[in-house]
């Protein structure tokens, strides 16, 4: 998972797509980028990434040289390759005049690869990634012709039937013009925003989330459709086309844990599905014996669920797990160990309050289990006379293959577990989980992706064990390299 960002028609371009990124933080915290191209300068390339948080790669300095008036960025997400500095994006074709940012995973890509550097199209050039793949596949369909949007919009067409997967994508031209697309099921997302600029033109930008564009000031934010494309040429003339579509499958974790709180997709906002997820939770925990003192958020994501199931239920609501906003969100991390280690440093909870209370702890999703586990050995040394432990999303027991740190079902604490097995290996006394049904109704979605509850995906992954195999490969590797 990545954030991306473009915006065009402003001479701000490159500050704009850092404070978009400040607002994409959460998307990814391995490294950022930004990429911006001035016409009026051929060769007017100038691109500034590094590793880190975005306020750790870009000073005041890093923008003397990101001139132009269209730019893309991005914030990234290692799902593999880890902190490689070659994989940072955005990427550039510098000899195409061609560069971009993806969000997503190619399912096919390592097949793709092959071919590709087996092809006359290679001419010894390097393909690092799915995401440096994508610009090589579409600078190869465009055949060095300048682009625009009737040829942009054809080579696609291509590029959508070769590409397994899913991905967002935002680039630019050298002629400063901008671009973006999104996968024909549309597993990730895509928005798009106009304003008016100040010489009276409109100005464009698009990004992951509506949160970085409504920050940036942009109106009428609207959803990149699943398989649709946008051009933007220089001068401000915008041309959308839909290339191809498949069945609509939005990723169910942007809304239950990824996206910021104040997004929307599809008109759907991130909050009220979070609340209403709550409010789902609470009518099935009605049906059943469980009693409960209070009900405690797992900080951050979980709160609008707990607000609403403590209000629905009638039990107090109390914030009793305190967050250190200084460790990085744990779930991005790579590797158990470093994520196990920010969980401690992560939550503390306030142990008077917890003591003799029957608690409903509400995290939002229960994945590999390690965060879960440690809560509920704090706050059993808290004195808590009871933990119930509560998902807002259905049991995670299949692998994703779309850019989401799961690859492995081994790693998921509710593959081969019910509920009772998932409690008694979490040491809790109980875990309730988020129906289906339920997460399909507080999204008010009726087509979402659901591979990794389901083990039924929206593409093809005929070819997800060979990615699978390589994210074990590459986190043995960097195991390898940190006790060297
Ligand atoms: S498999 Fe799960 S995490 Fe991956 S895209 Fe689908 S819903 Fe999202």
């Amino acid at each position: 998972m990545c954030g991306i960002i473009a915006i065009s028609g402003t001479d701000s371009s490159a500050y704009e797509a850092f404070f978009g990124l400040m607002n994409l933080q959460h998307r990814g915290q391995d490294g950022a980028g930004i990429l911006t191209v001035d016409e009026k300068e051929p060769p007017g390339f100038h691109v500034h990434k590094g590793s880190g948080l975005i306020d750790n790669v870009f000073s005041e300095r890093s923008f003397k040289n990101l001139k132009g008036r269209a730019a893309v960025g991005h914030t990234r997400y290692a799902t593999v390759g880890g902190n490689n500095p070659n994989l940072l994006q955005p990427f550039l074709d510098f000899d195409e005049g061609l560069g971009l940012a993806h969000n997503g995973n190619i399912v096919n890509f390592y097949s793709l690869k092959d071919k590709w550097l087996s092809s006359a199209a290679s001419r010894n050039r390097r393909v690092v990634s799915d995401s440096e793949l994508i610009l090589r596949l579409l600078a190869d369909e465009l055949k060095g012709e300048a682009p625009a949007a009737e040829n942009f919009f054809k080579a696609l067409e291509s590029i959508m039937k070769t590409l397994v997967g899913a991905y967002s994508v935002v680039g630019l031209t050298k002629n400063g013009d901008i671009f973006g697309f999104r996968d024909p099921n549309g597993i990730r997302p895509l928005v798009f925003g106009t304003r008016d600029g100040e010489d009276g033109r409109p100005n464009f930008a698009l990004a992951s989330e509506s949160v970085a564009l409504r920050f940036l000031s942009y109106t009428n934010i609207e959803e990149i459709a699943p398989g649709e494309a946008v051009f933007i040429s220089a001068d401000g003339q915008c041309q959308r086309k839909v290339i191809h579509r498949e069945s609509v499958s939005p990723c169910m974790f942007e809304w239950v844990y990824f996206a910021r709180v104040e997004s929307e997709f599809n008109s759907t906002s991130v909050y009220k599905s979070r609340f209403r997820l709550g409010l789902l939770l609470a009518e099935q925990l009605k049906q059943t014996n469980i009693e409960a003192d209070i009900v405690v958020p797992v900080p951050e994501t979980s709160r609008a669920t707990a607000i609403a199931l403590s209000e629905s239920l009638n039990i107090p609501f109390r914030e009793l797990l305190i967050k250190n906003r200084y460790v990085n969100r744990t779930f991005i991390l790579d590797d158990q160990h470093s994520r196990q280690e920010a969980i401690r440093r992560k939550l503390f909870p306030i142990a008077d309050e917890f003591e003799g209370q029957r608690c409903l702890v509400v995290d939002d999703s229960i994945v590999r289990g390690n965060t879960a586990q440690q809560l509920v050995r704090l706050i059993r040394q808290s004195g808590a006379k009871e933990i119930i432990l509560v998902s807002a999303c259905p049991p995670i027991s299949h692998p994703c293959y779309y850019g989401i740190d799961f690859p492995s079902p081994k790693e998921l604490v509710a593959y081969g577990r019910d509920a009772e097995a998932v409690a008694k290996e979490l040491g809790a006394d109980r875990v309730v989980y988020q129906s289906i049904e339920g997460l399909k109704k507080s999204l008010e979605e009726e087509t979402l992706c659901t591979g990794c509850l389901t083990g039924s995906y929206p593409t093809s992954i005929e070819e997800g064990l060979d990615f699978e195999k390589q994210r074990l490969l590459d986190r043995k590797d960097r195991i390898k390299e940190s006790s060297c």
